[in-house]
């Protein structure tokens, strides 16, 4: 198994080894989100993550419709998992909360890169989406 945590520790997830999807996302909401040029994120069974603490959330209109609830610790504020409407059986976990990263692979798509920061580069990534990608992602 696999964990991911806010900064102080407050919230955390227990999470299978294997994500379903690794997804870097340049979406101007991500950006906000997590304050970083761009959002990165693990997808998993949403059966499969167990959550640990007590997560406050915020819900958001997504670009695709429908709305993305994100989740965040209300003691430290980190922003660690979200959930889309149009992607009901995945959970979305921010990259930068697991604790270990070794054994994950790099993300495999990079979407919205509309709103893209210039310097940024996803060589990792066979799939280069202008909007969102198929998979509907929480973007
Ligand atoms: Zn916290
Ligand atoms: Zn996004």
């Amino acid at each position: 198994m696999a964990n991911a945590r806010c900064s102080c520790g407050a919230l955390g997830l227990t999470l299978p080894d294997e994500p379903k999807a690794v997804i870097a996302c340049h979406c101007i909401e991500c950006q906000r989100r997590t304050g970083a040029p761009f959002g990165a994120g693990a997808f998993y069974p949403v059966e499969a993550v167990a959550i640990s603490g007590t997560a406050r959330q915020y819900t958001r209109d997504a670009a695709s419709g429908g709305k993305v609830h994100s989740y965040f610790c209300p003691d430290c504020g980190s922003s660690i998992y979200w959930k889309a409407e149009n992607l009901p059986s995945m959970i979305g976990v921010a990259l930068g909360a697991l604790t270990e990263t070794s054994h994950l692979p790099a993300p495999a798509k990079s979407i919205f890169e509309r709103s893209k920061h210039h310097w940024v580069q996803i060589d990792s990534a066979g799939e280069h989406f202008h909007e969102g990608s198929i998979v509907r992602h929480a973007g």
